[in-house]
């Protein structure tokens, strides 16, 4: 198939939707959808009605602006105060709440706060402002990572002096590790990031089914990759071998994106990160490498902590959400107090939440 409508054959997807029913075994299997445009697409195609009621799709923490800990949120808050400082971010995190406040607020109370849809365009941002302090907001995972890093990279090359990166880059296969272990979830499998899996390969997942016997399938995001994926996922279970699969080789191979990888390698260093929600994961983030540190925000500023406002998202269940504990209509305040245009919480901002696809789409 070359075509994207050929991905959204309503006849394909009906037949393999039939072979999903035909091999689903008696109870209930929990599969996560790891990919925030997985969720995304799950729900704008309306795929969860063609499926056997037994099969559990769960969303997983895969929206970069979602696991955004508040305390990051909070960080660049500070920064954006700071007189010198341009914050340069991706438009998502703007809304995102902190702890008292967001960068929308401040925005409006009169920081400079510049939406960016590269991070290279941070260095213009640099030359054009020099007597001023630029600080990206480096969010995202090992998608926007490689491009990040790139940008780190000719910075250093261009000896810019006033551009500076705030670090929240995460790594997706640690935080599926971590899902894993929580027994509270029973997941029996995983649909893995396609966008992910482009740039790491398929290798990082081995540890899925070697140490949790869990089944295991890259897929793409069309409706039929989903589906193809899922029977895919519903074999290993069903068969009880589980394995790393690639339903995505018209892009993903075993060994990702070298090139890229070179690059992330070079400019960070594999640290302890904390998701919204999740808290502290081992080995989970991306941090500047030593011989960058002279870019790092983190070390550069003096940043102090905003005291937080305990009391701000008591209802919003974006915690239970991202944990894969709970489903947006769970939510008391879906669709009444919060909705795209007024989000609570982190999951309704970007398209990518789980709170988002479903006002959108459910
Ligand atoms: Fe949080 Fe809003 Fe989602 Fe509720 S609907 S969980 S308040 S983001």
């Amino acid at each position: 198939m070359k075509y994207v409508d050929e991905f959204r054959n309503l006849r394909l997807a009906k037949r393999i939707a039939a072979q999903i029913r035909r091999i689903m075994p008696a109870g209930r299997i929990n599969l996560m959808e790891v990919c925030g445009t997985h969720t995304q697409n799950f729900c704008r195609f309306g795929l969860d009605k063609l499926l056997p009621k037994g099969l559990r799709l769960i969303s997983g923490p895969g929206c970069p602006v979602c696991v955004s800990p508040v305390e990051y949120i909070d960080n660049a808050i500070f920064l954006a105060r700071e007189k010198q400082a341009i914050i340069a971010t991706f438009g998502d995190m703007l809304r995102i709440p902190g702890s008292k406040s967001s960068l929308e607020q401040e925005r409006a109370n009169s920081a400079r706060v510049e939406i960016v849809y590269s991070p290279l365009e941070t260095i213009n941002l640099a030359k054009k402002n020099p007597g001023k302090r630029i600080i990206f907001l480096a969010v995202g995972f090992e998608t926007t990572a490689p491009t990040i890093a790139a940008t780190i990279l000719q910075a250093r090359k261009e000896k810019i002096k006033n551009l500076f990166f705030l670090s929240s880059l995460k790594l997706i296969p640690p935080a599926m590790e971590y899902l894993l272990k929580d027994k509270r979830l029973k997941l029996n499998g995983f649909l893995c990031p396609g966008h992910v899996s482009a740039i790491i390969g398929t290798r990082p997942y081995a540890f899925i089914p070697k140490k949790f016997k869990a089944a295991c399938c890259i897929a793409g995001f069309e409706p039929l990759d989903i589906l193809e994926g899922l029977y895919l996922l519903l074999r290993q279970i069903v068969e009880n071998k589980p394995r790393v699969e690639n339903q995505y080789r018209r892009v993903v191979t075993a060994q990702g994106n070298i090139q890229a990888q070179k690059i992330m390698r070079k400019a960070f260093v594999q640290s302890d990160s904390i998701w919204r929600s999740l808290g502290r994961i081992p080995d989970s983030g991306l941090n500047l490498a030593k011989e960058f540190t002279d870019f790092d925000a983190q070390k550069i500023f003096k940043i102090r902590r905003i005291t937080p406002n305990a009391l701000r998202l008591t209802k919003c269940k974006c915690s239970d959400i991202l944990r894969g504990l709970a489903s947006p209509l769970d939510c008391p305040l879906f669709k009444n107090a919060c909705r795209p245009e007024q989000p609570v919480g982190p999951c309704m901002v970007s398209r990518e939440g789980a709170c988002n696809a479903y006002y959108r789409y459910r």
